[in-house]
């Protein structure tokens, strides 16, 4: 990657430019028109089973659960379980892999790469990986998907309009084949946390954190990828702006997280500081004077209004500073 970017060639100008973005869209697919969607018709035999929370005890006995169902599938001929894992590397090589397990033994591996996808269509591609040989299995009527990614497994089966349409359609044929093909065929989705390491799904997770693949080239992105490429490009100019400008003010604060590293603006999930706040419009306001040196404070009446006092009533400051108030004055205790 390091010799593609200083490389310099026609053939690198043409792939950027011509081959940047696949499609992936196709609303008008009729397998995702209302009455023609897998869940229409199939919606009793696919099931996804979750924890009823993210509290220990429900997640322990999800887990204890999903042990027993492990079990009872591998004793049963008609059935097998599937484990599925992905990862992507600094490379944005994409690897999704999958082991098929039956009579307590793993009957089969799968790995599949693919190049400039996002963290989600990595997810699709691990359930696509897993689900499709299994069903190809003879006499196999019920198919345990385990996944850390039941949002993809959802994603994958409920055919409505996604930029990742295009992704869904095969899926959706073969698993539609599948199940028309007998009326007692299942499929089967149980969540797995990476965290809970899991011996069965550890040897997954291994396979892929070993895997490697070189990027090919030229390679086309995925619409999505190239929407948050875009979007990562314009956050980092964002955010150099905001470290340099000084329209924030000589006396911004900055706040650092807890592994000491400065903490930079950005829009999602509320926003850097104000999801900390709250929503008190108080607390608000307290922390915006803080954070700007807007307020009635030493440092400020230095500024604007000098021939008033500077000093802090605490008697151990000369000039009352943000610094002073935040860190070292008795009159501003944290638990104030
Ligand atoms: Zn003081």
């Amino acid at each position: 990657m390091k010799q593609q970017a200083n490389l310099k060639s026609p053939i690198k100008d043409v792939n950027e430019r011509l081959n940047s973005v696949r499609n992936c869209f196709n609303p008008l697919y009729p397998l995702f028109s209302p009455g023609s969607r897998i869940v229409d018709h199939f919606s009793s035999r696919i099931s996804f089973h979750s924890p009823s929370s993210s509290f220990d005890e429900d997640l322990y006995q999800h887990l204890q659960s999903l042990n027993l169902a492990f079990r009872s599938f591998q004793v049963n001929h008609n059935s097998v379980a599937v484990i599925a894992d992905r990862g992507v590397k600094k490379s944005h090589v994409a690897i999704a892999a999958a082991h098929i397990w039956a009579d307590n033994s793993v009957i089969k591996q799968l790995c599949v790469y693919s190049l400039n996808v996002t963290s989600i269509k990595a997810e699709l591609m691990a359930i696509r990986t897993s689900l499709i040989p299994a069903m190809e299995i003879d006499n196999i009527h019920d198919i345990m998907v385990i996944t850390d990614s039941i949002t993809a497994a959802r994603k994958n089966l409920k055919s409505k309009v996604d930029p990742l349409q295009n992704m869904f359609i095969s899926l959706a044929a073969i698993v539609k084949t599948f199940l028309s093909k007998d009326g007692s065929n299942k499929i089967r989705f149980w969540y797995y946390p990476s965290r809970a390491e899991w011996p069965r799904h550890k040897l997954v997770d291994d396979q892929v954190k070993a895997s490697s693949c070189a990027p090919t080239f030229p390679s086309k992105e995925s619409h999505l990828f190239s929407k948050k490429k875009e979007c990562n490009r314009t956050l980092c100019e964002w955010q150099m702006h905001f470290a340099s400008s000084l329209k924030k003010g000589h006396y911004f604060l900055n706040f650092e997280d807890e592994k000491g590293i400065v903490i930079k603006p950005t829009y999602a999930k509320g926003g850097s500081w104000l999801p900390i706040i709250g929503f008190t419009n108080f607390l608000c306001a307290c922390f915006t004077r803080m954070t700007t040196g807007h307020a009635p404070i030493g440092e400020y009446r230095q500024r604007f209004f000098p021939q008033l006092p500077t000093s802090c009533p605490c008697g151990e400051a000369e000039v009352q500073t943000q610094e002073h108030i935040i860190i070292e004055c008795d009159r501003h205790s944290p638990s104030m």
